[in-house]
């Protein structure tokens, strides 16, 4: 696997009212819990395998996303750790949606899938490729965009890569995480 485009011009959006570009699960990073323990920092772990949230709102960049405006990529924490570069989301797909995680109104496309939560109330988001905990979708709040979905992601699960080129920028909140 190449390294993939950090142009967000470079992907694809849902252009007609009413459209998603989540996806289906297609698993192909696979580890055991013990590894992704061991290859992740433990609020990281906690957040992708124990399906945990990061506090909204107190983790301003460089320890999290909620503000961070460059122009680049976001890939899956889990399957960087894994050693693959997996883009979910783009700078274009973000947006200020004031509730204190980052915000995307929809994902790259395929990349990430969306399942029911336990109590059936909110539906979680998961990258498809390391089933990866990434947050919630949310439906209807009209926020003007034709997904009419808020895909609110932990900066946690994130790891973003500029446009400009350089290093790939993890969150550096160490702090806990709730849930
Ligand atoms: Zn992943």
């Amino acid at each position: 696997m190449g390294e993939p485009s950090r142009d967000p011009a470079a992907y694809e959006v849902p252009k007609a009212k009413g459209s998603t570009h989540l996806g289906a699960a297609s698993v192909t990073v696979r580890m055991s819990e013990k590894e992704w323990s061991d290859k992740l920092r433990t609020n990281v772990f906690k957040v992708l395998r124990k399906k945990a949230t990061e506090p909204g709102h107190r983790i301003k960049f460089p320890q999290g996303f909620d503000d961070h405006n460059d122009s680049g990529i976001y890939i899956c924490a889990g399957c960087f750790a894994a050693g693959q570069q997996v883009p979910l989301y783009t700078s274009s797909m973000k947006f200020d949606c004031g509730c204190g995680w980052p915000g995307f109104w929809t994902n790259v496309q395929g990349a990430v899938y969306e399942q029911r939560d336990a109590d059936g109330r909110r539906c979680e988001i998961l990258c498809s490729k390391c089933e990866g905990h990434m947050g919630h979708v949310f439906r209807g709040e009209g926020f003007g965009y034709c997904t009419d979905e808020r895909h609110c992601v932990n900066s946690l699960s994130l790891v973003f890569l500029p446009a400009k080129g350089g290093e790939a920028v993890a969150p550096s909140y160490t702090g806990p995480v709730f849930g």
